[in-house]
């Protein structure tokens, strides 16, 4: 690598890929565990060579950083951060970073194992990534958040890169947290290579090198895949209603794309608490995103009234979209659900009791590697048109994010057909596949 990270101390660690069966019983819950588990169920479903599946049972490197970051009052905090690099086969380790206070390197190889599968499924030239801090970012000024942001990067040095690994927003990281990204990134190579920066991070702000429509990507997703589902039912989104827990990037977004196709939002819930219609003609998603925009949640929206959470799951509508963290459709908050559908707009929120009782009770699922992959799809836009110094239109970011994701949902609605498999199960049938096809062709180094 020609680029280093300045002092030795901040040079990441480079962990050993961990052993397929290893389990760090400290750390609950085990997502990275579930994943294996569902990538396992699909892989006996189609017969996939073996060697795949041991590749994939684990991440191909993880890095781990604690770095320095200067607070308001002049003291100095330590700050854990990860990125995890699952499987890069299909081209450059791609996912998110989030700031959160459970960010743990378990939840991270498990979104990254989740993006590589995600990634296989719509079938875009990338593997799976992930990366986060530990922290909650709102203990932090906005300055404290910049200069942890900056830092983070540094401390990744070449371990992030426009043909190698390339981050995007995540849960409480946004198109400004990817502008300070392209920043530090460029002012770490020479100034004659800097223009090469901006392809390093997609979700940047659209006049710094941003795509028009990724903001709206993810919920614009979740949005296209519910129509193709309803009708496979034979009906429209105007015949709907639906209910949403996060009212963040993906919530807001796609409750506010369906009010405009027509559909009615009944219930939200985010952190703060939960909030009911209270007429038939649903909540207004619009100003609902400016109210949590302001106050940063949805108590105390004046378009509607409080409910206890409880309540909340028992709501009836015709969808149901998770948005926020994982593990919120549980086995119990499954058994409340009174919906046909639920379109995973968060990565990871069923659990595998969840989803049991889903299947169960008959309801429908968009798998969050189908349902959410619009972020991911238009992610892939930002950085074709970021390498081809091209701008493309909002028409056209939304007819071909439209195009790979209704022949995502036929290859997976063809799997579901062709080996009787739920949904999941199809989803990552599909993905691994895909995977298997290039390592047949490829074959193994050396
Ligand atoms: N964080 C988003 C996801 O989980 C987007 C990732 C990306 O655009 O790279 O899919």
């Amino acid at each position: 690598m020609s680029r280093t990270n300045g002092t030795a101390t901040l040079e990441p660690t480079r962990t050993a890929p961990i052993a397929p069966t290893a389990a760090s019983s400290t750390e609950e819950p085990r997502l990275f565990q579930r994943v294996r588990e569902q990538m396992d169920r699909a892989a006996e479903a189609v017969g996939l060579a073996p060697e795949v599946r041991k590749i994939l049972a684990a991440p191909a490197c993880e890095i781990a950083v604690n770095f320095p970051v200067r607070m308001d009052d002049g003291r100095i905090e330590m700050f854990s951060g990860y990125r995890v690099q699952h499987n890069n086969v299909l081209g450059p380790f791609k996912g998110g970073i989030r700031y959160h206070q459970d960010v743990s390197i378990d939840e991270v190889r498990a979104l990254a194992a989740w993006m590589t599968i995600k990634c296989a499924l719509v079938d875009i030239p990338f593997g799976g990534g992930k990366g986060g801090v530990q922290v909650d970012p709102a203990t932090l000024s906005r300055r404290e958040v910049e200069r942890m942001t900056r830092r983070f990067v540094y401390a990744l040095g070449a371990n992030i890169g426009p043909g190698y690994d390339v981050p995007a927003p995540d849960v409480n990281t946004d198109s400004r947290t990817m502008a300070w990204v392209v920043d530090t990134y460029a002012a770490t190579l020479p100034p004659q290579e800097r223009y090469r920066a901006l392809a390093v991070v997609t979700g940047k702000p659209v006049s710094a090198g941003g795509s028009v429509g990724r903001e709206k990507a993810t919920g614009q997703g979740v949005v296209d895949l519910i129509e193709m589902w309803a009708a496979d039912k034979n009906c429209k989104l105007r015949d709907l209603t639906c209910t949403v827990q996060g009212f963040g990037k993906v919530g807001a977004w796609a409750a506010r794309i369906l009010k405009d196709k027509g559909a009615k939002l009944l219930a939200v819930q985010d952190v703060t608490g939960a909030i009911r219609a209270p007429g038939a003609d649903g909540l207004d998603a619009d100003a609902l995103a400016e109210h949590v925009k302001k106050t940063g949640g949805v108590a105390g929206f004046t378009g509607a009234k409080a409910i206890p959470l409880g309540e909340f799951f028992g709501v009836q509508a015709d969808v149901f979209i998770p948005a926020a963290l994982e593990n919120q459709v549980t086995g119990r908050t499954t058994r409340q659900l009174n919906v046909r559908l639920v379109a995973e707009g968060a990565n990871g929120p069923t659990t595998p009791e969840g989803d049991a009782v889903l299947r169960e009770r008959g309801i429908d699922v968009l798998p969050d590697v189908l349902c959410n992959a619009g972020g991911v799809v238009v992610s892939y836009f930002e950085w074709l048109q970021n390498r081809g110094g091209a701008a493309w239109n909002a028409a056209e970011v939304d007819q071909r994010l439209r195009d790979i994701l209704e022949r995502a949902y036929a290859r997976v609605k063809g799997m579901v057909a062709e080996k009787s498999l739920d949904w999941r199960t199809a989803a990552y049938a599909v993905a691994l596949r895909r995977i298997e096809q290039v390592y047949a062709e490829r074959g193994i180094f050396p």
